[in-house]
């Protein structure tokens, strides 16, 4: 019997502390048109960009991504960090029940609630 005692937030936490964990080198296209290629740990990266890259100030102050190849308009620092860690950290975020992953905890949530084929009715 699956124990319904474990909670998915539980889950959750253990996988973005794993995901904190692991190291990403940083392919920030510096001043002089050179990926920085530093490697950082993922839970580094918002004071990595703050220190190296200027991406500072104000929770809500805009910067355009600078990674590599990345074509993205301008984001305010919070969802620069979310739009990093979706599309050039890869997170990922695997369903408890099945081996689907997805790239946002959230549509991770949904899918286990609604649409899992192996999901806790
Ligand atoms: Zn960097
Ligand atoms: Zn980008
Ligand atoms: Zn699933």
């Amino acid at each position: 019997m699956y124990s319904n005692q474990w909670s998915v937030e539980d889950d959750a936490i253990l996988i973005e502390n794993g995901l904190q964990e692991k190291y990403d080198v940083c392919r920030w296209i510096d001043g002089n048109g050179m990926p920085c290629n530093q490697w950082v740990q993922d839970k580094d990266f918002s004071n990595h960009l703050r220190m190296h890259h200027g991406v500072g100030g104000a929770p809500s102050s805009q910067h355009r991504c600078r990674w590599e190849g990345c074509r993205e308009r301008e984001f305010n620092r919070d969802c620069l960090i979310r739009h990093l860690r979706e599309q050039h950290l890869q997170w990922r975020w695997p369903c408890p029940h099945c081996s689907q992953d997805f790239t946002r905890k959230n549509t991770m949530f949904d899918h286990r609630d609604r649409n899992c084929p192996h999901r806790v009715v």
